[in-house]
Order: C-alpha cells, then sequence, then structure tokens
C-alpha cells in the first residue's frame, strides 16, 4: 500500500511543498527558512506516517498542512481524488469534507468540492447521500455534470421518471444524445404498467419511447406483450416483426410469441413462412427449433430429425443437439431408449446452465434479457448468443 500512495503523494504535494509551500512561507513569514521550520518538519512528518502505513495520520498532517486557500484547494481536490481511485473512499470523503467545511472556498470551488464529495458518496453505495448532493448542484455551473451522475444513480433505484428528467437537463448541454436510454426508460414504464395491468398508460409509454428512439427493440417487445393480452393479434405480430429492422439479433427472442400469435389467427403456415423468409444469421438456433417443431408437427420427427442434422453442420449448437435428442427419443424403444434417455440427461444439464446473452462491452454472461449490462451499465450491449461457437458453460 505505502508505495503507491507515497508515489501518489510525493507527486501531489512536492510541488505544494516546494510551490505553494513557499508561497506560503513568503506571504506568512515573509522568509522562506521560517517555513523551511515551520512547516517543512510537519511535511516529512506527514511522509513519515505513510511509510510507517499510518494513512490516517498523514493526511491529518496534510490537512493542517495544506491550509485551505484558493492556491490549495486543487491539491485538496487532487489528494481526494487519488485516495477515490485507489478505493480508500473513506479518507476520499474526509479530505472534501474537509474542503467543504472551509469558509473561504468561492461558489465555484464550493460547488467543484461538492461534485466529488458526490462522486465519493456514488462509489462507496451511498445512493442517497450522493442524489442530496448531486440535486444542489442542479442550479450551478457544474448541473450538467450533476445531472449526468443522477441519471447513474436514479437508473440504479429504478426511477425512471426522474432518470428521463436529468437525462434531458444533461442533453441541454452537451453534443451528445441521450435519447436511446430515455426510451429504455419510457419502455421500463410501459413494463412497470403492463405487470400491474394498466394498459392505457403502457400504452403512452410505448409511443412516447418510439418518438424518442424509433429503433428501441424493447418498446416494439413490450407493445407485441401488450397486443397479445388485449388479443389484437395483428398489431402484437406487426410490433414484434418491426424489431427485424430496429435490432435483428433480437428477432430470435420473439419468435415464440409470434408462434403464438400466428396459432390465435389460424395462420400457422404463415409464421412458417415468415421463417423460412429470416436469414439464419439473424436468429440462429431459435428459428431452426421452431422450424424443427413446425416439421414434426405437420410431418412427423423423421423429417424433423433430418432437417436439425442438416442444420446442424451449418450452426453447430448444444440446445440443437438436445432437441435432435428430444426427436430421436419419440421413435426408439428398449436399450437404444434407455441409451437415449442418458444422453438426453447430459444435454439437458448443458442447456440449463448455459448463457443465452452475452454483454459485448465486458463479456457478462446472462440467461435472460437485459437491455442494461447489470455488469458495467451499459445499455444495449448485452445480445443473443447465436451458435456453438460462443456457447460457453
Ligand atoms: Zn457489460
Amino acid at each position: 500500500m505505502p508505495t503507491e500512495l507515497l508515489g501518489g503523494l510525493l507527486f501531489l504535494l512536492l510541488p505544494v511543498a516546494a510551490g505553494s509551500g513557499w508561497y506560503f512561507a513568503r506571504k506568512k513569514y515573509f522568509n522562506p527558512s521560517s517555513y523551511v521550520e515551520d512547516v517543512a518538519p510537519e511535511y516529512y512528518k506527514g511522509l513519515r506516517y505513510i511509510i510507517d502505513e499510518q494513512p490516517d495520520k498523514a493526511i491529518e498532517v496534510f490537512l493542517k498542512l495544506l491550509e485551505v486557500d484558493s492556491e490549495t484547494v486543487e491539491v485538496h481536490l487532487a489528494l481526494g481524488n487519488l485516495f477515490r481511485r485507489r478505493g480508500e473512499v473513506d479518507r476520499a470523503v474526509r479530505v472534501h469534507q474537509n474542503l467543504i467545511a472551509r469558509p473561504t472556498l468561492s461558489t465555484e470551488q464550493r460547488s467543484q468540492a461538492l461534485v466529488e464529495l458526490g462522486v465519493d458518496y456514488l462509489r462507496s453505495g451511498l445512493l442517497d447521500r450522493a442524489e442530496v448532493m448531486f440535486e444542489s448542484l442542479l442550479t450551478t455551473a457544474y448541473k450538467s455534470r450533476a445531472a449526468l451522475y443522477l441519471v447513474e444513480i436514479y437508473e440504479e433505484e429504478q426511477d425512471w421518471d426522474k432518470a428521463v428528467e436529468c437525462a434531458r437537463i444533461w442533453q441541454q448541454n452537451s453534443s451528445h444524445k441521450l435519447n436511446k436510454r430515455i426510451a429504455h426508460y419510457y419502455s421500463k414504464k410501459a413494463e412497470e404498467c403492463l405487470a400491474d395491468n394498466d394498459l392505457k398508460p403502457a400504452r403512452e409509454f410505448i409511443k412516447l419511447a418510439l418518438k424518442e428512439d424509433s429503433n428501441c427493440a424493447h418498446a416494439s417487445m413490450v407493445e407485441g406483450h401488450l397486443e397479445m393480452l388485449e388479443k389484437n393479434y395483428k398489431a402484437a405480430i406487426k410490433a414484434f416483426k418491426r424489431i427485424e429492422k430496429q435490432a435483428p439479433e433480437f428477432i430470435s427472442e420473439v419468435l415464440i410469441p409470434l408462434k403464438t400469435c400466428y396459432r390465435n389467427l389460424d395462420k400457422s403456415h404463415k409464421f412458417l413462412e415468415y421463417l423460412h423468409e429470416l436469414p439464419t444469421s439473424q436468429t440462429g438456433v431459435n428459428q431452426i427449433i421452431e422450424l424443427s417443431d413446425f416439421i414434426e408437427e405437420n410431418e412427423g420427427s423423421d423429417n424433423a430429425i433430418r432437417f436439425l442434422i442438416d442444420k446442424a453442420e451449418e450452426l453447430p449448437s448444444v440446445r440443437m443437439l438436445d432437441r435432435l435428442v428430444d426427436l430421436s427419443l419419440i421413435a426408439e424403444e428398449g436399450e437404444n431408449k434407455t441409451k437415449l434417455e442418458c444422453f438426453k440427461r447430459l444435454t439437458g444439464k448443458l442447456v440449463e446452465v448455459k448463457s443465452a446473452f452475452k454483454c459485448s462491452h465486458c463479456g457478462y454472461r446472462a440467461r435472460s434479457i437485459y437491455w442494461q449490462c447489470p455488469a458495467c451499465k451499459n445499455w444495449d450491449t448485452v445480445k443473443p448468443i447465436q451458435g456453438v461457437v460462443s456457447e460457453q458453460f
């Protein structure tokens, strides 16, 4: 610990000792030699505490040594940030609180210190305190930065209304747009309404989401499920199929509800046509399994097996193998059936533990759909995994 911290502090404090310290020495004592006598011993004392692995005592010394003044605010901020970067958030909080407590700060410096203290709280998981800190900054020159941190907090708290509000504040002063994220927030609101069976507001939120980002597959997916609940199967098919253009990689996730919609309209043959039209590269294994189900229902298991064997060469997958074993079991009897059942237990277990989604940013793997990655918090980075090459157990 001490080596890295020592390096960081030396980097920070040497210029202080050599520059600001001498400045203060001159300012206060009008005599550099008196600085050496009065300030430098304290400075060395602080360094000694670091070498002796007593960083708290070192902080006390440095905080006293670095009298807060317009000349040393930057040093305090840098010292606090250094501690935070090292994961020592408690110490960062102490440094930043010490800074804020000084009455001599300008409004600008005070806001800057409040931002840093807010980040300390955020990184230590004290969301309530961070929220208060950043909200107090919404009327300052730091409002844009504060709004972006608030977006992070409200996403964590799943307060989608406030997340929308702060994303809009941030957009006002930025060339970057958050409209894709805002569309997800509205889609989340629609999902919540759908769960409570409040279909009218759910419909409104879907509209808002698509207005914000016409390519929001999340909104189309919620819309499809809403229309299914209302038994508007034609409208549901329209919403689900929209995903093909919005985010083709997600069409595989709506094939089962699409099949249900076509069935309820007594148009299963249309679903089969649609499956044949879709390129395998977009839908991967889900499409092939759906097709094999359809072939089994209409032409028998032998044809479905032949179809799967053909496709397995094109896009090998454990899920396809598992389905192949299912189909083979139908016609088998006796010893062969026992062997296949044993094989099925194995493939069944493999499918059970398999990740179906992966984050392209951080590699996080999941078994269900996440529009925001739970690990790296990016939106739209968790995508369905297609084929055995990407499958991991
Ligand atoms: Zn991620």
